[in-house]
């Protein structure tokens, strides 16, 4: 069948968007929509929709990125539809085409009867509309048991763990190299001389061996559905001095928005050949700050390190909760504790000797067993957190509409 492309605006005015009603003795009479129509033969889609606004609505249109885009297939037609943020770049909108016109926010979007066409759309507006819950994770002892090397790679290089990094530790220290390029380079080496592949596929394959703490796996989705009962959207992230091509064919890979990690660069054959990102202790906090900023592409430096006044920042810091094991991670705990947030130190049952010392020197907030379970004390310990979360957000809230008013 044929796709019709149709083209529709998202037009914000600071936290409310406007939305028209269409007229009685039209089809879904009296439903509101989203400004739009069809793109005619020669146009772009952004010059599709500025015509659009001139003649349903008499404005200028500014038009800026796409919000989303969904098919939708009528008993006749299947519709392309694609909704593009914007703002009124000059005018006053009036009624020339609908029966009224609204500005709403998100949370006023239950009081009116949309077309059926846009549901998905207004889901994903009051989505994004919600307060951001970042949960960041180490993942070497923090979510697996050992370092994710120990579990295939160093046996398959026929080596003992204790052996690999002291090779790697002693590399780094005669060269005075940095740890993390010291044990990337050390596994290159010893995996061609024992020609093993080191194609990105073999690295991948390596993440199914890994082990998690208790509940890892189901932990994820348990969170998520907390945090939706208290108004938030949570968010995962791992921030680990390992190798994200390891993480990458692991089985919780799909729970996280983002996985900044140590990678190779791999040649036209696939084969490593560069370590394309190296993560180690204090480049770890560049990624709270790409987080917080809502900056996630490693490239982009510019937009990172411009100014961003605090409150166009998608993830506040208060609204972070850092998981991690050990000194790797006390940059990155301090920070997010310093800025409002939350620091958790995990230590295998048994083993609380090794985070102790965090905790007294004021380091995390606190210590708790790497136990993922359900009713564990470290689930028990996020949710308290994600409740302060919401009512922290809800209080902010409501600071804004009282200055607004
Ligand atoms: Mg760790």
């Amino acid at each position: 069948m044929e796709m019709t492309e149709v083209v529709a605006a998202l037009i914000w005015d600071r936290d409310r968007f406007l939305i028209c009603q269409r007229p009685a003795h039209k089809a879904r009479g009296l439903l509101w929509e989203f400004v739009g129509g069809k793109v005619e033969q020669g146009e772009t889609k952004e010059e599709a929709l500025r015509r659009e606004c001139r003649e349903e609505l008499d404005i200028e249109l500014s038009v800026r990125d796409v919000f989303m885009d969904v098919v939708h297939e009528y008993p006749d037609l299947t519709v392309h539809l694609t909704l593009f943020n914007a703002s009124v770049a000059s005018g006053e909108p009036k009624l020339l085409e609908h029966n009224a016109l609204a500005w709403i926010t998100p949370d006023e979007i239950p009081g009116y009867a949309f077309c059926p066409a846009d549901e998905e759309i207004l889901k994903r507006i009051i989505e994004r509309s919600r307060p951001v819950a970042a949960l960041l994770y180490d993942f070497d002892k923090t979510l697996c048991t050992k370092d994710m090397q120990e579990y295939t790679f160093i046996p398959n290089v026929g080596m003992t763990a204790e052996a690999f990094w002291a090779e790697s530790n002693a590399l780094a220290q005669g060269s005075k190299m940095d740890g993390v390029l010291a044990y990337m380079y050390v596994m290159l080496e010893r995996a061609h001389a024992a020609k093993k592949s080191i194609r990105r596929e073999a690295f991948v394959e390596m993440g199914r061996d890994l082990e998690f703490f208790p509940g890892v796996e189901d932990w994820f989705d348990r969170i998520d559905r907390f945090g939706a009962s208290l108004g938030l959207n949570v968010e995962h992230y791992i921030i680990s001095s390992g190798l994200r091509e390891i993480i990458e064919g692991s089985s919780i890979f799909g729970a996280f928005r983002e996985v900044f990690a140590c990678e190779y660069l791999y040649d036209e054959n696939d084969v490593a050949c560069w370590p394309k990102n190296a993560v180690n202790y204090t480049t770890k906090t560049q990624f709270l700050f790409r987080i917080n900023k809502g900056v996630l592409d490693l490239s982009d430096d510019k937009t990172l390190n411009a100014y961003t006044p605090e409150d166009d920042r998608p993830v506040p810091f208060r609204n972070m909760i850092y998981i991690g094991d050990g000194l790797t991670d006390v940059p990155c705990m301090k920070l997010v504790k310093v800025n409002g947030g939350c620091s958790i130190a995990v230590y295998p049952e048994g083993r609380q000797d090794k985070v102790r010392d965090l905790l007294r020197h004021d380091r995390v907030n606190f210590i708790e067993p790497a136990d993922y379970r359900a009713g564990s004390a470290l689930e028990k310990t996020v949710q308290d957190i994600l409740r302060r979360v919401a009512a922290q957000n809800a209080l902010t809230e409501r600071t804004k509409r009282q200055l607004q008013e």
